[in-house]
């Protein structure tokens, strides 16, 4: 397939099918469009808006999130997870505010300089934000050039990406820019989606290799099959009579950096030998289920004991707030943080 009838055919069906009212569309600023770029790594569209809507709406502007208190960008980013990308965001409006005068830069090695900014993303942020030819390589378009070409080795391996690079250089257009890197997305989050993607209507079906070959289920190939490690945590849930519970503020280094957790120790015994240490009795201790939290990398299985006190106590040298469980949206908490103190709020977990 030529990258003209690519192009010509993939932009006439953006003309009729693509998303052009998406919050970050309206207006399209190089400042909205960035966040959004960052919002949406691994994240859908339907999840970011929401997100979208109320982040600008506090910080309209590069200056007024660089001004932020970065408490209030991980509280405005708590719930949408892979924090480092709020943190990210953060550092990066301060440099373009010492760097760059408070403009968005407009050049690759510019953007990619920034924190949280990759090739695809500042491929994006140029063509979407200022109409300019500029690659990208997002999921989608990885999935829609495997399918298309024929390209039956994993993705993340480095010799396919040099190749799904250079299919999206070699198809990218030199006039609609903004509009072409919108329909690749569009394309590969409405049609040719990962799984039962709508090839009955798909423009490109007579040049597909994986439609011709039937082999659309079987590409993109799968990441090697390579198990996830589990780690375990066990983590203390404190109330007190007043019902106000213990959480405490996290490193910026590692999980959840700066965010609002119940404390963790690595062992069960740990925990105990801690509470003993600060007056409590473990074997007042009320064990949860354990429970399962999925990262990129690992899997976290942790396991959750309740305790009651009568007044608040000082249980470890770190930043700590005993809160109460209806007001923790005032933090910015961890999902399955939030999940286990709203189960408290609705008394669904009995302490
Ligand atoms: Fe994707 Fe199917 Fe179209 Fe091929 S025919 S590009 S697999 S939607």
């Amino acid at each position: 397939m030529t990258p003209e009838h690519f192009q010509e055919t993939l932009l006439a069906w953006y003309d009729r099918f693509g998303r052009k009212h998406l919050p970050w569309q309206q207006p399209r600023t190089p400042y909205r469009v960035w966040i959004s770029e960052i919002m949406l790594q691994q994240t859908q569209v339907a999840t970011v808006e929401r997100y979208f809507r109320r982040f600008v709406a506090v910080f309209p502007d590069v200056t007024a999130l660089a001004r932020a208190h970065p408490d209030q960008v991980l509280q405005l980013w708590s719930g949408l997870g892979y924090y480092h990308r709020a943190q990210h965001l953060h550092r990066a409006a301060r440099i373009i505010m010492e760097r760059h005068s408070g403009t968005i830069p407009d050049r690759l090695e510019a953007l990619m300089a920034l924190p949280g900014i990759g090739r695809s993303t500042a491929g994006a942020i140029i063509s979407l934000a200022f109409d300019r030819p500029a690659p990208i390589l997002d999921g989608n378009v990885k999935r829609l050039w495997c399918r298309l070409h024929g390209i039956d080795t994993w993705p993340g391996e480095t010799s396919t990406q040099k190749r799904l690079w250079q299919l999206s250089e070699t198809y990218l257009p030199r006039q609609r820019s903004a509009d072409y890197t919108q329909a690749l997305m569009d394309f590969g989050a409405t049609v040719c989606t990962r799984s039962q993607p709508a090839c009955f209507g798909c423009p490109f079906q007579g040049e597909c290799f994986a439609y011709r070959s039937g082999r659309v289920d079987r590409l993109p190939a799968r990441r090697p099959v390579n198990t996830k490690p589990v780690r375990t945590g066990y983590w203390l849930l404190l109330q007190t009579a007043a019902g106000e519970v213990y959480l405490e503020k996290r490193s910026p280094a590692g999980i959840w950096p700066g965010l609002w957790a119940l404390p963790q120790w690595d062992r069960r015994h740990e925990l105990e030998a801690h509470c003993r240490l600060s007056g409590l009795d473990p074997a007042f201790l009320h064990w949860l289920p354990p429970r399962r939290h999925t990262f990129t990398h690992f899997h976290l299985d942790y396991v959750v004991a309740i305790g009651c006190l009568e007044k608040p106590i000082r249980l470890n040298d770190v930043p700590a707030r005993w809160i109460q469980p209806d007001r923790a949206d005032e933090l910015a908490l961890p999902a399955p943080v939030k999940k286990l103190l709203d189960e408290v709020n609705r008394r669904a977990v009995v302490i």
